[in-house]
């Protein structure tokens, strides 16, 4: 039995009626990654033997009738930007190369609570910066549908993992897409949750007004499972929310595929955004099945989408520069072997210990943040947030959900990109306005465009709204055949 080829919801199923074991699980998905990892790439680090030892324990949890959580014995990849205590954790920069983190994230803490199996540290890109894993240090992530392809990023090592069957379930993180966008790149379901309904204690700091943590899995069942686990209020991150507002705990039970009478706004804005035919085409088949479920779809308008680009990468590269001042060769880290005084420490450690797309963007930040421009820019981009916030307000007034695509085209070959980085901040351009805004998102598969690539759609709701975004994205994963789409790790 390749149990690698299951979700977590029938895995979980499957243990309490102890069909198979946590360890079994676990053997399966090692399998699976000894199988394709050569040429898919998505692990930093692997945790093979604690791995294992997990699995066993909850082995004996769940014989005791003493199961901590639904995924208690489930294996999952954990994204290489959050703290795990005693596994090295490198945000996949050299100048964390050597990072063994004393503590553990909160999300990883719950994760560990509940009783699930980590596999080990996904491959990003370097500091969450970038939409393809091609800036990371360590080595460039394959799409598991073509391998000639990025999956995708900043997220691509937790998207890709669960693509291939190397686990069921991952987290990343999302600050402008990186949940999204390699989600649909690799064909999986990615929620990027409401800002401040996820800890961001112990996930190293991008943008830390945009940045939130969110699950990865091959159906929206897992997803609303897996939220179950890492949402909630927690006290050591000051901008969480309170456990009211963010409603966890219960969103896998209230999954219901109902959406007669949902309201569905498609902004016209979002289709004209140099979006290609297969993707419009994708993602309108999936509105004509909402409306055939009788949901009721209309046209809606958000001007103000034109300017979400240049807003996020002014807000998140002047956070980022802040955010990233701690890495200076003194502390932990990388240190340059050879310097002249303190000053020349920093800069030749810096220097050599952050690649070129994180050192454009502490420059871009910290120039957005000098006396002189901080008015000019961002002062203005705060202003800018501040409307396209309300404009998403008002759009909520009148509809349930928005529905867009996730990226303009399919996944792109390598190299395509990396060249010309505003090229490759294109896109980006359908999902950083949700987190300008702070808006919860699912991306998830609605189709294949050419070469059998992944296409996505992408369900925005309202604040603290998941339920809405999960309970439709249900109702149309039982329209297509695309749920537990396990990769066969080609080269198309
Ligand atoms: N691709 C975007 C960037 O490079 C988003 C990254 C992210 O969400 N972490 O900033």
């Amino acid at each position: 039995m390749d149990l690698y080829k299951y979700t977590a919801s029938e895995l979980s199923r499957m243990l309490i009626k102890k069909e198979t074991s946590a360890k079994e699980i676990a053997e399966s998905c090692f399998k699976r990654t000894d199988e394709v990892e050569k040429d898919v790439e998505a692990y930093i680090t692997l945790n093979r033997e604690e791995a294992l030892k997990q699995a066993e324990k909850a082995d004996e949890r769940i014989k005791n009738g003493s199961a901590s959580s639904p995924l208690d014995g489930i294996p999952l990849a954990v994204k290489d930007n959050m703290c795990t205590e005693g596994i090295k954790t490198t945000c996949a920069s050299k100048i964390l190369y050597n990072f063994i983190p004393p503590y553990d994230a909160t999300v990883v803490k719950k994760i560990k609570d509940a009783g699930m199996v980590i596999t080990g540290k996904a491959n990003c890109d370097e500091f969450a910066m970038g939409s393809s894993t091609e800036t990371s240090y360590y080595k460039k992530t394959k799409n598991p549908h073509d391998i000639t392809r990025v999956p995708g990023g900043s997220s691509g090592g937790s998207a890709a993992s669960v693509a291939a069957g190397e686990v069921p379930l991952s987290v990343g993180s999302d600050t402008g897409g990186s949940i999204r966008q390699p989600s649909s790149h690799c064909g999986v379901v990615g929620l990027k949750p409401t800002y401040g309904s996820v800890s961001r204690y112990g996930l190293i700091a991008f943008a830390s007004s945009l940045d939130q943590i969110g699950p990865f899995s091959r159906s929206i069942e897992d997803a609303a499972m897996l939220a179950d686990v890492i949402y909630g209020h927690d006290p050591l991150d000051s901008t969480s929310a309170p456990d009211a507002r963010i409603g966890a705990g219960n969103f896998a039970k209230r999954l219901n595929p109902d959406v007669k009478g949902l309201k569905i706004g498609l902004p016209k804005e979002y289709f004209g955004l140099g979006v290609s035919d297969e993707v419009k085409s994708a993602v309108m088949n999936a509105v004509s099945i909402y409306e055939k479920l009788g949901a009721k779809v209309f046209e809606i308008s958000l001007k103000l989408v034109k300017y979400a680009l240049p807003v996020y990468y002014i807000i998140s590269s002047a956070e980022a520069s802040s955010n990233l001042a701690r890495f200076d060769g003194v502390k932990y880290g990388y240190r340059s072997s050879d310097y002249d005084g303190l000053v020349d420490l920093y800069v030749k450690s810096r220097s050599e210990g952050f690649g070129k797309e994180v050192q454009r963007r502490v420059m871009l930040g910290t120039y957005v943040l000098s006396s002189g421009y901080y008015d000019a820019y961002y002062n203005k981009g705060r202003l800018a947030q501040r409307a396209i916030k309300q404009e998403f307000s008002d759009a909520f007034s009148d509809c349930d959900l928005i529905l867009t695509p996730v990226t303009p085209n399919t996944a792109f070959r390598f190299g395509e990109k990396s060249g010309d980085p505003v090229q490759m901040y294109v896109e980006d351009i359908c999902t950083v306005s949700v987190n300008i805004a702070g808006i919860p998102a699912i991306a998830m598969p609605c189709g294949k465009g050419e070469g059998e690539l992944p296409v996505g759609v992408q369900l925005i709701g309202k604040h603290f709204d998941e339920q809405t975004i999960l309970n439709a994205g249900l109702a149309l994963e039982k329209e297509l055949d695309l749920k537990n789409w396990v990769a066969d790790v080609r080269k198309a």
